[in-house]
């Protein structure tokens, strides 16, 4: 197969874990015969340096010609400033807007090696394998009336949330049908006590439960969610959840795996082109130390090869040379050792 790939490597530690990911990909394209034709872009914050803006048109239109992005992290300090006019967040939202990539997919696996690094007592980690799908380009995020005025003599903030039924069908969906293939059990997080949104959610969520009889669908609201996921979280297999929800589950989640730099995400939509990133930042401190975490990168790159190429069998080799790396002690900085980030990639490379 020939793929073309845009990279993404943006600020911080990556350009660090992207370089790895190219690493990994090319010892799977010489391994499977396939070719993978890589384009690199400036996204982030030294976009705004180099050209001006966070995400350049001309880049957006490579990311939407490409079969697939691979994107490091954006973001650090030096463009904090939030009265700025562009800022690295704005690019991120305007990719997966222009993608029209409507779900994020973060799978939680609790690896039994690394069971110590996480904060959770051991007995409750036990089992943990969940995906987490966060509805990603509507909501209070992109709603408008959004901005601030003086209303009555005082300073006003006003954001939206807002969700049109579609949106919500399409991310419910996707979430009944990867549920297929797993323990066959959704869980749908919203706050139908409160919101109207919230109540729109439920109410389309019951229809998709009705289509999909086979699996179980089940209604928690965010505030149970959150005290779930440290209290059951094995009882639990496919989430999913609106944007701002999701935002904040996913964060919470990924501790539970030990360490931030261990978690993979795919951006998935109704076109083809998918955007795969770790979950964490930019990581501005320990950014040039070479001593990033590479794993949820790498994998990104096999979530890519699964949803944006259907090579499953690479896919799958990726992960089994992590797990087979961690079995065997490996371990970077984070999670208590003493590998760069280049040594992590090496050992993973060579178990393939
Ligand atoms: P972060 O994820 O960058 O870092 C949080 C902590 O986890 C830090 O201590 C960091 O050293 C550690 N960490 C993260 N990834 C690691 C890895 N691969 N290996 C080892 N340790 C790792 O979150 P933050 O510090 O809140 O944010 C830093 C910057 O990143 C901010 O500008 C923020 O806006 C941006 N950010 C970007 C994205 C993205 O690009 N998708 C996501 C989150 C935050």
């Amino acid at each position: 197969m020939k793929a073309h790939i845009v990279l993404l490597p943006g600020d911080g530690i990556g350009p660090e874990v992207v370089s790895q990911a190219v690493r990994v990909l090319d010892a799977i394209a010489s391994q499977f015969r396939h070719e993978f034709v890589y384009q690199e872009r400036l996204m982030g914050g030294c976009s705004i340096d180099k050209c001006g803006s966070s995400l350049t048109d001309e880049t957006l239109a490579d990311c939407q010609a490409a079969d697939a992005v691979l994107l490091g992290a954006v973001g650090g300090p030096k463009w904090d400033n939030p009265n700025a006019k562009d800022r690295p967040e704005r690019g991120l939202l305007a990719l997966r807007k222009g993608l029209g990539v409507f779900a994020n997919l973060r799978p939680v696996k609790v690896h039994p090696a690394l069971i110590d690094a996480s904060p959770l007592k051991p007995e409750k980690l036990q089992g943990v394998d969940i995906l987490v799908i966060r509805e990603l380009t509507g909501g209070l995020y992109f709603g408008w009336p959004k901005g601030r005025d003086v209303k009555d003599g005082r300073e006003r903030a006003v954001d939206t949330l807002e969700y049109y039924d579609y949106e919500i069908r399409r991310v419910m969906e996707l979430a009944f049908k990867l549920a297929q293939g797993r323990q066959r059990k959704v869980t749908s997080v919203d706050k139908a006590n409160v919101l109207e949104s919230s109540r729109l959610w439920r109410q389309i969520a019951v229809q998709v439960g009705a289509e999909n009889p086979e699996i179980a669908l089940e209604h928690v609201l965010v505030d149970t969610a959150a005290m779930r996921l440290i209290t059951g979280p094995a009882s639990m297999d496919v989430m999913v959840t609106e944007n701002m929800f999701g935002d904040i589950l996913t964060d919470e989640a990924s501790v539970l795996a030990g360490s931030m730099g261990m978690l993979p995400s795919a951006s998935l939509g109704a076109g083809r082109v998918g955007l795969y990133e770790p979950i964490h930042g930019s990581a501005p401190d320990i950014a040039g130390k070479g001593i990033a975490n590479p794993i949820g990168m790498i994998l990104s790159t096999a979530m890519l090869l699964r949803h944006s190429l259907g090579l499953e069998t690479e896919a799958v080799a990726i992960e089994k040379a992590v797990d087979d790396t961690i079995t065997a002690g490996a371990r970077t900085a984070d999670l208590g050792g003493k590998l760069t980030t280049t040594q992590m990639a090496d050992e993973i490379i060579r178990r393939f």
